[in-house]
């Protein structure tokens, strides 16, 4: 066996250039985390957290929720725009909010509330539920609340409401028409508003969210329409409402590029506003912040070619730069980053449950009289071909017979038996082929495919749709390793299958090594050892995204805390659970407990015939009942 190491294990799996300082591999080949990087001495081993949920009889698959790392991160964006405004001599303040769309679990967003305090870090909502949901978390009368979206006139008396119960609620107007409707309710309710208008930015950002920039746009106003919004507040007597100026060009911004033509951009529209008599105290940069999801740190779709630090150094550098030209005061600034703020802080635990593979099975292939001269062909060039051998040439008949083989199959010419062992030799050379084109310096294109073709499909317990909905939906990335056993050399080239009844339930797309590839070294199921995957960086977006295909429904969730006094330097403060069959049902409209009494009527109809005795009968009943409250996921052990 060749040489293996953690360092290879890293090469391999990119796991802290993808890990954001929070996840490295540990000498034991377990993931580790570190949730507070400030303070490395807390270390938390991934499989002791696996050993007591398991201990707590919590089933899997599961979401990981680390609240350090949430709370880490909001003093990260915090603590860098504070000392990065210090550092550019920068006169206006940093009054960040979380959006709370990335992520509305109510842990979450309490979490980010709480962390944020010192630094009045406030929310943003962008919908009339969003919107009533921060009215009741975000107390901080410092902190700013920043609506987006389109809005009815209900949403604008509940922002109102905001202002009356003290706090700095920006209404950010994204069309026209918002902003008379705006003025018509806050003159009938004689409150005052902040507002804020969202600018249709001509940059656009790279990547898969570029169509939120450019003139096609589908939220915020044209310069036109901005100039005209500003003369009728001040027909209307209001312009000293008039406090924000908002852009936000798309998010997982690919190219630092973009950033700095977008500050250009709307530093230049503010200084004009403000040179207009429109003296603005905000400018707001929307969200944007991208995380490196390949880990390869360039223009990548799910990478990003910079990092937090020179993120605020372009924002904050480059409304300095624009205003002192223009001989404008620094506006504060306020940004939107959602998915940088809680990316990092969740995943999702899989148990591979089985594997899948075409050369799995074998018949006996031994020749026997009067067989077909297909499968008499196929295994004599199984039997002969050596490296002397054209190895493109066995590749192309043994290809060529396995399908005459088949046809001839369709014709009634070869029996099944038949094509059981064809079709065994034929993966036999297969295996042969690539083995020999694994240390090759050339492989033929056809050649190339073998690797996917013979890789095995992990079976996880899992939903692409409930748990990663992106990675089907838009083709994203995210970082997939073993939790376990990385200090082994991988043995099985895989992909990942999900237990939904859908094709499309599967994860083919990893980072190995420096490459995009479609399969992923793991290492071989144990017969007694449960094999745990990871899909990080979960915590933004896929988190809340999720779907029910299949009435597969929301997975059990562990939030652990850091804890330095214990020694495996954590603990698990609460254990929420996920959807029980019941659950999902009732969100489809059936009545669960009729459905329970409708089967129990079916069995007892059964003990009336004499099918079924009475003893049996209840278990089958009592069976039904247990599975309705139980897990939609696979039980893997009890
Ligand atoms: C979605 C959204 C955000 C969050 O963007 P991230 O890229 O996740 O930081 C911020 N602002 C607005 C207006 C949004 O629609």
């Amino acid at each position: 066996m060749a040489e293996w190491s953690i360092e290879e294990a890293e090469k391999l799996y990119g796991v802290s250039r993808w890990g954001g300082g929070y996840f490295t591999i540990g000498e034991n080949g377990n993931v580790h985390v570190t949730p507070v990087p400030a303070d490395p001495s807390i270390r938390i081993d991934f499989k002791a957290v696996l050993d007591e949920i398991r201990d707590e009889g919590v089933q899997f698959p599961v979401v990981v929720r680390f609240h350090d790392v949430l709370r880490s991160q909001v003093a990260n964006l915090n603590t860098i725009f504070r000392d990065t405004i210090a550092e550019a001599e920068y006169n206006g303040q940093y009054h960040g909010v979380y959006p709370v769309k990335v992520n509305q679990m109510r842990e979450v967003v309490e979490e980010i509330v709480d962390a944020g305090e010192p630094f009045n870090y406030g929310l943003e909502a962008g919908s009339k539920a969003e919107l009533i949901t921060v009215l009741a978390l975000n107390t901080n009368e410092e902190s700013l609340t920043v609506l987006n979206g389109y809005k009815d006139e209900e949403f604008m008396k509940l922002a109102l409401l905001g202002r009356k119960l003290g706090r700095r609620i920006v209404v950010v107007i994204e069309k026209y028409s918002e902003l008379t409707l705006l003025v018509k309710t806050a003159k009938e309710l004689g409150i005052e508003p902040i507002i804020g208008m969202r600018s249709k930015m001509t940059v656009k950002g790279r990547g898969k969210w570029e169509s939120s920039g450019g003139e096609r746009a589908k939220f915020g106003l044209t310069i036109a329409e901005i100039l005209k919004a500003a003369r009728y507040l001040r027909e209307e007597g209001m312009e000293h409402c008039f406090k924000l100026l908002h852009f936000h060009i798309g998010s997982q911004l690919t190219d630092i590029r973009s950033v700095k033509e977008a500050m250009t951009e709307g530093a230049r529209i503010y200084a004009e506003l403000h040179k207009l008599g429109f003296p603005l105290d905000y400018v707001d940069v929307g969200g944007g912040l991208g995380i490196d999801y390949d880990g390869s740190a360039s223009t990548n779709e799910s990478s990003r070619n910079y990092n937090m630090q020179e993120y605020v150094a372009d924002v904050v550098y480059g409304m300095k730069e624009v205003c002192d030209q223009e001989g404008v005061p620094h506006p504060n600034l306020v940004s939107e980053s959602g998915r940088a703020i809680t990316a990092h802080h969740s995943c999702v635990i899989t148990e591979i449950v089985g594997e899948i593979r075409s050369d799995m099975a074998e018949v006996d292939t031994t020749p026997v009289d009067g067989e077909h001269v297909f499968v008499r062909n196929i295994r004599e060039l199984c039997e002969t071909f050596d490296t002397q051998t054209n190895m493109q040439e066995v590749f192309n008949d043994a290809s060529q017979w396995k399908e005459q083989a088949m046809d001839a199959f369709k014709l009634r010419v070869l029996s099944l038996d038949e094509l059981g062992k064809i079709e065994t030799l034929y993966w036999r050379i297969m295996i042969r082929l690539r083995d020999y084109y694994s240390t090759a310096d050339y492989v033929p294109e056809e050649i190339q495919g073998l690797d996917y073709s013979l890789s095995s499909q992990y079976l996880a317990n899992f939903s692409v749709f409930q748990s990663a909905a992106d990675t089907w939906a838009i083709d994203q990335l995210l970082p997939v390793v073993p939790v376990t056993r990385m200090n082994e050399k991988p043995d099985v080239n895989c992909s990942l299958v999900d237990i939904t009844c859908d094709s499309d339930g599967k994860i083919d797309q990893f980072t190995v090594g420096r490459e995009i590839t479609d399969i992923l070294p793991m290492h071989k199921l144990k017969k007694d050892e449960p094999y745990y995957v990871g899909l990080f960086l979960t915590g933004a977006y896929q988190d809340v995204m999720g779907d029910m295909h299949n009435l597969f429904g929301r997975l059990n969730e562990v939030h652990i805390y850091s804890y330095d006094d214990d020694p495996q330097d954590f603990y698990i403060e609460e254990v929420v659970k996920g959807s029980s069959v019941q659950d999902v049902l009732e969100i489809m409209q059936y009545n669960p407990r009729a459905m329970a009494s409708d089967v129990k009527r079916m069995i007892d109809r059964q003990i009336s015939s004499g099918n079924l005795n009475p003893r049996e009968a209840v278990k089958w009943t009592d069976f039904y009942e247990n599975c309705l409250s139980g897990y939609t996921y696979m039980k893997t052990r009890s």
